[in-house]
C-alpha cells in the first residue's frame, strides 16, 4: 500500500471529519474543542453517526470506550453497533449519547478507596481532543474515566486538568509580553526502549513469563561490553518486525519516526514525532500494545520491563516536553530578539524553580518496583533529581542573578530586554547524557520514566508544577511597574533559592551523590521511599490550587501505587520460590546425583574421581545454601503479609523481601555456573540475549 493511503487509514481524524461531516457540524466541533466547550447532543449525534458509518465501511461491528485506569494500562469493553428495529431486523447504530458517555461496571479497577464495590458505577466520557481509531476491528473511542460523584479514576482526567492549568496560567504570563496567545499547549515526544526475545526461548522462563524480568541468571560471557549493538546493523528478523510495526502505527496515525538498536544486546528504541501531550500519551499506550502484538506475529516477545536482565542496560522512556502557543511558538525556543530572550529566560526560571521545589513529585512520578532497578544503576539517571542547562545558559542565568557581565562569548552586561543575548544554541555533541532532566535546545528531556510506565503521570506533574510557577510569576509581574526589572528580580531570586538544582556534570559519579547531599537535594532511592511524599502538605496544596487532584484523589493514588508495589514484589518473590523449589533445586540435586554416581563408578575401577567429587561437593554446598535462603525468603514474605497498612507492608517488601530475593538469586546464579548446561532447567542469559537471529 502506498504511504498516503496507509497513513491514518484507521483514524477518525481531522482530515476524515472535515471531509465527511456537514460543514456546520464540523465548525461547531472544532470550536468546542478549541475553547473547551461542551458539545450539544445534536452535534454529537451527527458525529457519532458519521463515525459509525466510517467504521462500518471498514468492516467494524463493535465500539469501545477506551480508557486508562490507574493500573497504567488501557481498558476496553466492547459493545456492538447492533440495534433491533420494530420490524425484527437489525441496524448498525451509534448514538451521540453512546459516543459521549459510557457506564462500564468498574468495580474491579483500582480506586484506592475512592469507590467501594457496591457503588461500582463509573463513567467514561469522550475526549474529543484525542482521535478515535480502529484496532483489531473495533472502533476505539478515547475516554476519561470517573466515579459517580466525579472523582477521577483514571490517568487521563488529571492530565486534561493539568493541561488546562498550564493553559490558564501560561496565557496570563504571555499577556505580560503583549502576546495574543489564545491557548498554550503542551507538546510531548516519548522515546521508547524495549527488548526483543525469541518467544520459544521466552516461554521456558517462568520469571519472564510472570514478571517480565529475569529473577535468576548468571552473567553471560558476552554482554554489552563491546558496545557493538548500539546503532549497529539491525538483524533481518528485527528489520521485518520494525517495518510492520511502523506500518501498524502509521495506520492509527502515530508518526513513527526513529528506530535503532540500543546499547544492550536485543535492545532497541523507537521514537515518534511529538504531538499534544494528551494525544502523545494515548499514542504511547497504543504503541506499547502494538509493539507486543506485532512481535508475537514474528515469533518474538517484546519486553517492556525496566530491567529484564541484570548486568546489561535497562529500558527507559524519555519524555521530551515543551510548551507551544496556538501560533506555533515554542516557549523553550531561545529566540533571537531581546524581548524573546527575556520571555525565554523567565520561562526557564519557572522550570528551574518548579523542578527544585518538586523534586519529590518528579521522583514519585517515575516510581515503580520495576524502575527501582534502573534508577541509580549505571546506565540510567540516578534517583536524585537535578537539571542540566549547559554551561552557557547557566552562565547567562547566573550573570543576570549577579548583575554582572557574561564573559564567555560576548563581554557585555546582561540586561534583559536590551541586548540580544549571546548565541547559546546548544551544541548537539556537547549534550549531557547522564542528567535526569536535560535542556536539549528547545525542549526538556525527562529521562527517568520507566519503559513500561504510562507517560501520563509524569506529564501531570510537569504541567501542574509549571502552572503553579507561572501563576506565581504572573501574580508578581502583573503588579510590577517595570516588567524587565521585575523579571531580573525573579531570575535573581530563583537562582539564589533554586540554583542548586542545576548540575551540568556527570550524574553517574559518586561525587555527585555527595555533592547533591551537600546541596540538600533529595535522594529517594526506592518507590517506598518516594511515595509517602505524595500527600505532603506542599503537594496537596499544589494539586488542589491548580485543580488537578483533590486531596481525596491524591490519597487514593498513593494507596493504589503502594498496593501495586506490594503486589508486584509479591508475585516476583512467589515466582522465585516456585522456580527454586520446582525447577532449580530438583535439577541441581539430580545433577549432583549423576556426579556422585560417576565418581563412585570411577573409584570402583580405580580411576581418580577428584573432579567429580569436588563438583558434587560444590553443588551440594550451594543446594544447601539455596535451601536455607528459600526458607528465609518465605519468612520475609510471611512478615510482609502480616501488616495491616500498605505503607508498612510496602516497607517490609523493600527492607526484608527484596534483600532476601537478592540473596537467593546470588546463590542460584552461582549454582547455575556449577551445573552442566544440559541439566539447567531453563535457557540462560546467553540464550535469551542472543535468541533473535
Ligand atoms: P534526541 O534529542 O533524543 O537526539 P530528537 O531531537 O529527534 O532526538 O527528539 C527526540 C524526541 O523529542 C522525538 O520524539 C521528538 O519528536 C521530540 N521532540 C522534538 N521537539 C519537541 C518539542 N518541541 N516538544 C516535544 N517533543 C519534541
Ligand atoms: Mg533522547
Amino acid at each position: 500500500m502506498i504511504m498516503s493511503e496507509l497513513y491514518g487509514s484507521m483514524v477518525f481524524d481531522d482530515r476524515v471529519m472535515s471531509k465527511r461531516l456537514p460543514e456546520e457540524t464540523y465548525k461547531e466541533f472544532k470550536k468546542c474543542c478549541a475553547l473547551d466547550l461542551p458539545l450539544s447532543l445534536e452535534v454529537a449525534n451527527v458525529i457519532a453517526n458519521e463515525m459509525k458509518e466510517w467504521a462500518v465501511e471498514k468492516g467494524v461491528t463493535h465500539f469501545t470506550h477506551w480508557f486508562q485506569p490507574m493500573t497504567g494500562i488501557t481498558a476496553e469493553k466492547h459493545d456492538s453497533f447492533i440495534s433491533p428495529t420494530k420490524s425484527g431486523d437489525v441496524i448498525m447504530e451509534l448514538s451521540g449519547k453512546e459516543l459521549i458517555k459510557g457506564e462500564p461496571d468498574a468495580s474491579s479497577f483500582p480506586s484506592g478507596g475512592l469507590r467501594s464495590t457496591f457503588e461500582a458505577r463509573g463513567y467514561t466520557a469522550w475526549d474529543p481532543t484525542s482521535n478515535a481509531f480502529i484496532k483489531d476491528g473495533i472502533l476505539c473511542i478515547p475516554t476519561a474515566f470517573c466515579s459517580y460523584n466525579g472523582d477521577a479514576l483514571d490517568k487521563k482526567t488529571p492530565l486534561l486538568r493539568s493541561m488546562e492549568a498550564v493553559n490558564k496560567q501560561g496565557v496570563r504570563l504571555l499577556r505580560l509580553f503583549g502576546r495574543k496567545t489564545e491557548r498554550l499547549n503542551v507538546t510531548v515526544g516519548s522515546e521508547q526502549e524495549y527488548f526483543l526475545v525469541d518467544t520459544a526461548t521466552f516461554e521456558k522462563r517462568k520469571d519472564l513469563f510472570y514478571t517480565g524480568r529475569t529473577l535468576f541468571g548468571a552473567r553471560p560471557p558476552k554482554g554489552q561490553e563491546l558496545d557493538d549493538h548500539y546503532f549497529g546493523a539491525i538483524k533481518p528478523r528485527v528489520v521485518k518486525y520494525m517495518k510492520e510495526l511502523d506500518e501498524e502505527l502509521w495506520k492509527v496515525g502515530i508518526l513513527a519516526k526513529t528506530k535503532h538498536n540500543e546499547v544492550a544486546p536485543a535492545q532497541h528504541e523507537f521514537a515518534p514525532i511529538f504531538t499534544s501531550v494528551n494525544v502523545a500519551s494515548d499514542q504511547n499506550q497504543l504503541t506499547m500494545e502494538l509493539m507486543k502484538k506485532v512481535a508475537s506475529k514474528h515469533g518474538m516477545t517484546c519486553l517492556l520491563h525496566e530491567k529484564p536482565f541484570n548486568g546489561v542496560n535497562g529500558s527507559g522512556k524519555h519524555n521530551n516536553w515543551s510548551l507551544c502557543t496556538n501560533f506555533g511558538h515554542n516557549l523553550f525556543d531561545p529566540g533571537s530578539s531581546p524581548e524573546d530572550n527575556a520571555q525565554f529566560l523567565l520561562i526557564l526560571a519557572a522550570v528551574i524553580a518548579a523542578v527544585d521545589k518538586h523534586q519529590d513529585l518528579l521522583r514519585i512520578s517515575v516510581a515503580s518496583a520495576g524502575n527501582d532497578h534502573r534508577l541509580g544503576a549505571h546506565e540510567a539517571p540516578p534517583a536524585i533529581v537535578s537539571m542540566f542547562l549547559g554551561d552557557e545558559l547557566t552562565g547567562i542565568m547566573q550573570a543576570i542573578a549577579d548583575g554582572r557581565s557574561f564573559s564567555r562569548r560576548a563581554n557585555c552586561e546582561v540586561k534583559l530586554g536590551v541586548h540580544v543575548l549571546p548565541q547559546f544554541a546548544m551544541d548537539r555533541s556537547d549534550r549531557n547524557r547522564t542528567s535526569p532532566f536535560a535542556f536539549t535546545g528547545n525542549k526538556f528531556e525527562f529521562r527517568m520514566p520507566g519503559s513500561a510506565q504510562s507517560i501520563t503521570g509524569v506529564n501531570v506533574v510537569l504541567n501542574t508544577m509549571i502552572a503553579e510557577q507561572f501563576e506565581e510569576f504572573a501574580d508578581e509581574l502583573e503588579k510590577a511597574d517595570d516588567l524587565q526589572a521585575g523579571i531580573s528580580k525573579i531570575i535573581k531570586r530563583v537562582m539564589n533559592e533554586h540554583g542548586r538544582i542545576i548540575f551540568n556534570g556527570n550524574n553517574y559519579s559518586d561525587e555527585w551523590v555527595e555533592e547533591a547531599k551537600k546541596r540538600g537535594l533529595l535522594n529517594l532511592k526506592s518507590t517506598m521511599d518516594a511515595l509517602p511524599y505524595l500527600t505532603s502538605p506542599k503537594n496537596i496544596k499544589l494539586f488542589e490550587s491548580q485543580h488537578v487532584f483533590t486531596e481525596r484523589e491524591l490519597r487514593s493514588r498513593q494507596e493504589v501505587y503502594m498496593e501495586a508495589y506490594c503486589r508486584l514484589v509479591n508475585i516476583e518473590a512467589m515466582t522465585m520460590l516456585d522456580m527454586t523449589t520446582m525447577e532449580i533445586l530438583p535439577s541441581a540435586i539430580k545433577y549432583k546425583g549423576e556426579l556422585v554416581k560417576t565418581a563412585k563408578n570411577s573409584i570402583k575401577v580405580g580411576v581418580d574421581a577428584k573432579a567429580e567429587t569436588d563438583a558434587a561437593n560444590t553443588v551440594a554446598g550451594l543446594v544447601n545454601e539455596a535451601n536455607v535462603k528459600v526458607a528465609a525468603l518465605k519468612k520475609a514474605l510471611n512478615n510482609a503479609h502480616g501488616f495491616s497498612t500498605t505503607l508498612e507492608c510496602g516497607n517490609c517488601f523493600r527492607d526484608e523481601v527484596i534483600p532476601a530475593m537478592d540473596d537467593l538469586r546470588k546463590t542460584c546464579d552461582e549454582l547455575e555456573l556449577n551445573v552442566a548446561k544440559e541439566n539447567w532447567p531453563f535457557p540462560n542469559y546467553g540464550d535469551l540475549l542472543f535468541s533473535v537471529h
